[in-house]
């Protein structure tokens, strides 16, 4: 049994950690489910159904993760089920075109205005992977513009994030990536424009994209300054790269038309995932004719997938993407306002110093009662606080991210039942983080 606190409370969902320890590395298939930044047993779960999870000790939970975006109309929607049953009864993948991938590519550009062209691949990283080297291709240029604290998927030359000052090259963040990798990468401040000049200037004709995230999720939820967004499309118009905006967690939840419905901003090119699956791997990215006509076969640059385009996978995410309404959307951005103010009121009932922040119905509680501007702020938190508050919401029944930098997510199926769930755990949880 594993030495760490509330490991007890678990027994079925210990016993299967232990089991998965001994056959995957940290017994899990991606870190951050293994609870290591909270400790405790990471909960196995057997079933979802609506906005509800049940985990191996039969204990269920409101889940505030949904997958970590896509489940935006709940867990087993009869709709995406029966589409999904409808497609594997024909066969699973053909390794050739096929409709289903036609009607989803259909679907992205009729709801999202820059996107001309679209390729769809299995994962998000599989996108901003792809995006940057479609980048790359098209200018001629090596380098490439990211910003602290946000996350593209584990992308080698991404996974970079270097300490303060302007235009600093990269060190990788891990080993396995090389000094070679990360040397093009520079990372900046987010919300910052005026280092974003001065890497341009630093870097005359060399710079390929500004890759950033639409409205960034993975260091909590920071939205973009006014004009922030607007700022890094102009300075790469000015400067002959590319504008890649990264939505794979905005895409389709911020809106019917993600972050780009909401701020308006014309990329040049654009990465989606999560939502756009209905919870199976299916990702894209796609953007300007001119730019997505260097992809072979029909330019140089190579990209393909054995997967891509699976029919299953394009189903669900069909079903998923025809549901999804504004009626939808107007529910999903009301429960999620509802929860927000929910956790304000507890939070300042028991004078814990903390700030909701949102972007659309993405949201995320900081442990400090500044705005969170940047990766510095965020991390600038109370985190420990972030602990205690998990712990007392999973005892109560809700399950939340098990890291403070991370956005909560809700869904259509998130009823009264479940807020009123919300709202009884949130009195103690907001009492141990005091
Ligand atoms: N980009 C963003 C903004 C993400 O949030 C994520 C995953 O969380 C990715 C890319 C990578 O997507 P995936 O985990 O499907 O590879």
């Amino acid at each position: 049994m594993s030495e760490l606190p509330y490991s007890y409370e678990a027994p079925v969902s210990q016993a299967l950690f232990d089991r998965a320890a001994a056959v995957t590395p940290g017994g899990v298939n991606s870190p951050v489910r293994a609870f290591r930044a909270v400790g405790g047993t990471p909960r196995f779960m057997v079933s979802g159904s609506g906005p509800y999870l049940t985990d191996a000790d039969g204990r269920e939970y409101v889940d505030l993760v949904c997958s970590w975006g896509p489940m935006i109309l709940g867990h087993s929607h009869p709709e995406v089920i029966a589409a999904v049953r409808e497609a594997v009864a024909r066969g699973t993948s053909f390794g050739t075109p096929g409709e289903g991938e036609v009607a989803l590519a259909e679907e992205i550009v009729g709801r999202i205005g820059p996107v001309e062209q679209v390729r769809l691949v299995s994962s998000g990283t599989e996108a901003t992977m792809s995006a940057i080297r479609l980048a790359r291709g098209f200018t001629g240029r090596s380098k490439v513009i990211k910003f602290a604290g946000c996350y593209h998927g584990h992308v080698d030359a991404l996974l970079a994030a270097a300490g303060s000052g302007l235009a600093t090259f990269a060190l990788p963040d891990t080993p396995g990536v090389t000094g070679a990798q990360a040397g093009d990468t520079i990372v900046l401040p987010y919300n910052d424009l005026e280092a974003v000049h001065a890497a341009f200037h630093a870097h005359p004709g060399e710079i390929a994209c500004v890759i950033t995230e639409a409205s960034p999720g993975n260091m909590g939820v920071v939205p973009p300054l006014p004009g922030f967004n607007q700022g890094l499309k102009d300075a790469c118009a000015q400067n002959g790269a590319l504008f890649v905006s990264d939505e794979v967690m905005t895409g389709f939840r911020t809106s019917r038309s993600g972050w780009f419905g909401v701020d308006g901003v014309v990329p040049d090119l654009m990465t989606f995932g999560k939502v756009m699956g209905g919870g199976f791997p299916a990702a894209a990215f796609g953007g300007r004719a001119d730019v997505m006509a260097h992809l072979a076969p029909a330019g140089p640059v190579y990209q393909a997938g054995t997967l891509s385009g699976n029919p299953v996978a394009t189903a669900a995410g069909l079903a998923q993407l025809r549901l999804l309404d504004d009626a939808a959307y107007a529910t999903v951005d009301e429960v999620s306002r509802q929860i927000q103010g929910l956790v304000g009121e507890a939070l300042t009932k028991e004078g814990v110093a903390h700030t909701v922040q949102n972007a659309s119905n993405m949201f995320s509680v900081f442990f400090t009662d500044r705005a969170v501007r940047d990766y510095e702020g965020a991390k600038a938190q109370a985190s420990y606080r972030f602990t205690a508050f998990f712990h007392a919401m999973l005892a109560g029944g809700v399950y939340l991210p098990p890291s403070a930098f991370e956005s909560w997510f809700v869904s259509t199926a998130h009823d009264e039942r479940a807020v009123q769930r919300i709202a009884d755990a949130l009195p103690a949880a907001a009492r141990a983080a005091a």
